[in-house]
């Protein structure tokens, strides 16, 4: 059925306009989603400062990738243009395949314009010619409305030979279509599925700024990445990292779903209390939040006053918010009956060890656990995390690692009727 929605192009999980919270009451003038924006405006400040200068000012800003592993951006971009080897490439990665996370659904519906002149600028310091942009399949209603958008950009020298009189910079981009593996969302395994083959994340090093798409030095990043890099083309980086906190400089979007009154797209600065975002999206009785997704991080209400930052909780845009209501134990189960399915089957530790998780859990679910299951679980959760080839592998293991710590009682509770439940020993599988 998913399929047969998608080759008609029927538009999945659309959301009413008036559930992307950008206006009152967090309308601020700092916010990237509420500046100003004249098509060419980055091209133009870049070339009118300089292209070294450009990245000087990037460097400034201390922005970090907006996927979720916040590499330092700059690094990347002067990394990439220090390689030898040509030609280079520019790869917008809009596989936004976590669940959870809709935002840059939103950025390439509403704000195409400035996600292609971050790859452009992105091109023009780095030296290419040939950007791409990697759209998940579920996004497929988008391609049509993205190609006008390309087009005109053509139309008005933005893309193209001689961009906007620029002798010598030729840009243009193409859109690729990803076939619905989650594990494209990283970059290797990406840049392996533009190139034809099966996803299937490639050993590093080397890294994709040295040998990336048709083994050339490329450049790798999300969508709000490119769309934060417009803007600090055009304000410069001290604007931008006038917000945040040092660490996590500027603001983040996020994708806010689940029980709360007001769910949509909310962009706040790094460093804002998980408690203010909840009360801003109406949000009560709070059990916990998976920040970033179910990769990402569980937090329980006892831990409100965190923030979001990459120095305390990351996450690439998905803020899923669980009351009381919710059995947990079912949602982590949920979550790594996931991950086991999208395993893309490259190296044991994950592809057994997921599908280990998941029976495990499922075992346990049925009544049908001891104690020393969970025990047992807790150590496969180890040998998953430890082992992996890549991020997928590392993280399959973190809804079952971080709702077991925050409420061991969900697991301790499938085992209520069992004698021997209470011999577990959480403190002692834990260490
Ligand atoms: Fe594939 Fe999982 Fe191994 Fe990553 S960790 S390479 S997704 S099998």
């Amino acid at each position: 059925a998913l399929t047969a929605l998608i080759e008609k192009q029927v538009p999945l999980n659309v959301w009413p306009a008036e559930m992307f919270r950008v206006e009152e009451p967090i309308y601020r003038p700092d916010l990237l989603l509420n500046q100003a924006f004249v098509n060419g405006a980055a091209i133009q400040a870049s070339f009118a400062r300089g292209l070294a200068e450009t990245l000087a000012e990037l460097d400034a800003s201390h922005l970090r990738g907006r996927g979720g592993a916040g590499f330092n951006t700059a690094l990347k971009w002067r990394s990439c243009s220090q390689q030898a080897a040509t030609p280079r490439y520019v790869i917008c990665n809009a596989d936004e395949g976590e669940p959870g996370t809709f935002k840059d659904r939103m950025l390439l519906d509403l704000y195409a314009d400035q996600v292609f002149e971050g790859m452009t600028v992105c091109a023009a310091i780095i030296g290419s010619n040939h950007g791409l942009i990697y759209l998940r399949a579920e996004y497929l209603f988008l391609r049509d409305k993205l190609l006008a958008v390309l087009q005109a950009r053509r139309e008005q020298g933005l893309l193209g030979q001689a961009i906007l009189g620029h002798d010598g910079f030729d840009f243009d981009i193409e859109i690729r279509m990803g076939a619905g593996a989650y594990i494209c969302g990283e970059a290797s395994a990406q840049i392996e599925s533009l190139e034809g083959k099966p996803g299937i994340p490639r050993t590093k090093p080397p890294n994709s700024v040295v040998c990336g798409y048709q083994r050339k030095p490329t450049v790798v990043d999300n969508v709000e990445t490119f769309f934060a890099a417009t803007h600090i083309a055009i304000q410069g980086g001290q604007w931008f990292a006038a917000v945040g906190t040092p660490q996590s400089t500027g603001t983040k979007l996020l994708s806010i779903s689940g029980d709360c009154q007001r769910p949509g797209i909310y962009e706040y600065p790094f460093g804002t209390l998980v408690r203010t975002i909840l009360q801003d999206c109406g949000a009560e009785d709070v059990m916990g939040v998976q920040v970033g997704g179910p990769s990402g991080t569980f937090i329980s209400n006892r831990e409100l006053d965190r923030v979001v930052a990459f120095e305390d909780l990351s996450t690439a845009g998905s803020f899923m918010v669980f009351n009381r209501s919710r059995n947990l134990f079912a949602i982590a189960q949920n979550f790594t009956d996931f991950f086991a399915h999208e395993s893309c089957g490259f190296c044991t530790p994950c592809r057994v060890g997921t599908s280990l998780l998941k029976n495990q859990l499922a075992k346990i679910a049925d009544g049908l656990g001891a104690a020393e299951d969970l025990a047992e679980l807790s150590a496969l959760c180890e040998v998953v995390k430890n082992n992996s080839h890549c991020g997928l592998g590392e993280s399959a293991a973190n809804p079952i690692l971080t709702t077991l710590l925050s409420y061991p009682e969900l697991y301790l509770q499938q085992l209520q009727y069992r004698e021997f439940a209470p011999a577990f020993d959480l403190d002692a599988t834990l260490a």
